[in-house]
């Protein structure tokens, strides 16, 4: 009887460990939407990067460029908000990117797909 006792508080301990250890290591990983970092607006995919913003502790979607249609680099912005761009390795400008979706609305696309976990987090850029 003391021993079948002695058994279940051993038990006990054990599960207590190994949940306090999950806890743990679930605190740590890192939100899986931080792999969702490219997606097609429009005619245009874009590719991006999260930072954690030093005041403030929440992620931030920096870096959003649209990338070549031809070998998938990303895009040097010859304009405001990269209407007009140039792909440094196939060197061809393109024009009215943002014409029909602003970089504004892009954000709050990205923003919205996090909220409602309708982002593709397997598809990533192709670079
Ligand atoms: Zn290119």
């Amino acid at each position: 009887m003391k021993a079948s006792k002695g058994l279940i508080s051993l038990c006990y301990k054990l599960v207590e460990k190994f949940i306090t250890k999950r806890s743990e290591k679930s605190d740590n990983s890192q939100p899986d939407w931080l792999n969702f970092t490219s997606h097609k607006f429009g005619n245009w995919t874009w590719s991006w990067a999260y930072e954690i913003h030093p005041s403030t502790k929440k992620y931030e979607i920096t870096d959003l460029k649209p990338l070549c249609p031809n070998c998938s680099n990303e895009l040097i912005s010859l304009s405001d908000s990269f209407s007009a761009s140039k792909c440094p390795a196939c060197n061809e400008q393109f024009h009215n990117i943002t014409f029909w979706v602003s970089t504004e609305q892009i954000l709050a696309s990205i923003n919205d797909m996090i909220k409602n976990g309708t982002y593709d987090n397997k598809v990533n850029p192709v670079i």
